[in-house]
């Protein structure tokens, strides 16, 4: 949707004030929260003409409530997308969007490295329903050229990968898959819009888990699908409505609206932080190596920073003292927060072979690229030097 108050302002600008004007309510400085499940129509004529899509209006909030219309038009605007949808999770956009995509017969083909879940949907749930999966390392843009046939309907990657941060090329794989006819989804959770925009890059989809940095606050569950806006109509009416049901309350969706107010500078401090955390790491006898994309040591630099505005607030490092030495830095820790999940004010460190890859064997780890001492932190946005104290003590005992 075009707005006339921030066409062509800056970033910082339209995550404040796209597609809201306080003018048409009270004045309010903030949007209301609509809470309403079913809408009212004047007269049953314009009841059916809304259901035919005729006039424009609210029916019943599964299918659009404006506190969450106003938080889609405001994602499509950051991440240069013509529509987008939220959803109740992040796992809610890609299953909405692949079961609306997707058809029995057709395949799909994935990068090796994914978040847990979406790689348990593609293969617990896409796969019953008939559609084939093929996992491939997505780093080497040859390997999607030599993977590719016709029956491929889409490309999805997250880049940073989960949890080595390995980088995609997403421009040189939107052009190979779209020579064969095939979209490209990418999750772009770890980056957000304010980092790297996939769809300016030429990726056809974008999906969030906006749980993490975009709602930024570790207070709610919440997802987006960012995409052309004929195929979102399908999403919306199809995939969300019928077939999901995964839609975000307006409650919600207010928090992530107001999230995203201070997006621009949670990235910058984020950033800020995981880079003197990766500094620290990389240079301490007890890590084998740490994988950051602020490091000159981080072998996709060059891609990094073509790709990237800044390396983020995401951090991966192996202890050179395996699963045991994973174990004693997580439990020595004492200001950085043992827990899953990413982008909050707070710190947070996971160790998967303990954690959410420990019903794995060491082989099936080692097949997902985790290494047994691998520790991913999620650099918050306390003061540096005492997240540095901290997993400094913590490194004493590892
Ligand atoms: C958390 C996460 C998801 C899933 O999102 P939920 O909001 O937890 O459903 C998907 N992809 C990535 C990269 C994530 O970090």
């Amino acid at each position: 949707m075009t707005d006339t108050k921030t066409a062509r302002k800056g970033f910082s600008t339209r995550a404040i004030h796209h597609a809201y004007d306080p003018y048409a309510g009270h004045g309010s400085l903030n949007p209301p929260v609509y809470l309403s499940s079913t809408y009212t129509f004047p007269t049953v004529e314009d009841g059916a003409a809304r259901f035919a899509g005729e006039q424009a209006g609210f029916v019943y909030s599964r299918v659009g409530n404006p506190t969450t219309v106003l938080l889609e038009q405001r994602i499509a605007d950051l991440e240069g997308g013509e529509a987008a949808l939220v959803t109740a999770s992040g796992m809610g956009a890609t299953t909405s969007l692949l079961w609306t995509l997707l058809q029995p017969g057709d395949e799909i083909i994935a990068d090796k490295t994914l978040y847990g879940c979406t790689f348990g949907f593609f293969n617990h749930g896409l796969a019953k329903f008939g559609v084939k999966i093929t996992h491939i390392d997505l780093t080497v843009p040859a390997n999607l050229e030599r993977a590719i046939n016709t029956a491929t309907k889409l490309v999805f990657f997250e880049s940073p990968a989960n949890p080595n941060m390995r980088l995609v090329d997403i421009a040189a794989i939107a052009a190979i898959a779209h020579r064969h006819d095939a979209k490209v989804v990418v999750d772009n959770t770890y980056c957000t819009p304010y980092l790297q925009r996939p769809i300016e890059l030429g990726a056809d989809y974008v999906v969030h888990s906006a749980t993490k940095y975009l709602g930024g606050h570790g207070d709610l569950i919440a997802g987006a699908i960012v995409g052309p806006k004929e195929s979102l109509d399908q999403v919306r009416f199809y995939g969300i409505k019928d077939m999901t049901g995964a839609v975000l309350s307006s409650q919600d969706a207010f928090l992530v609206l107001r999230g995203i107010k201070t997006l621009s500078l949670r990235m910058h401090r984020h950033t800020e932080n995981a880079q003197g955390i990766a500094e620290f790491l990389a240079n301490h006898p007890k890590v084998a190596v740490c994988h950051y994309p602020g490091l000159p040591s981080f072998p996709q630099l060059e891609l990094a920073r073509r790709q990237m505005k800044l390396p983020g607030g995401m951090i991966a490092f192996e202890l050179k003292g395996g699963i045991e030495a994973g174990r004693r830095f997580m439990n020595a820790l004492q200001l950085v927060t043992r827990a899953v999940s990413l982008g909050d004010a707070e710190s947070l460190a996971q160790h998967p072979a303990s954690m959410t890859h420990s019903f794995y064997t060491p082989e099936e780890r080692a097949a997902h690229m985790i290494s047994e001492g691998l520790v991913r932190i999620s650099a918050g946005l306390e003061d540096l030097e005492d997240l540095l104290a901290d997993i400094e003590q913590a490194l004493v005992v590892a």
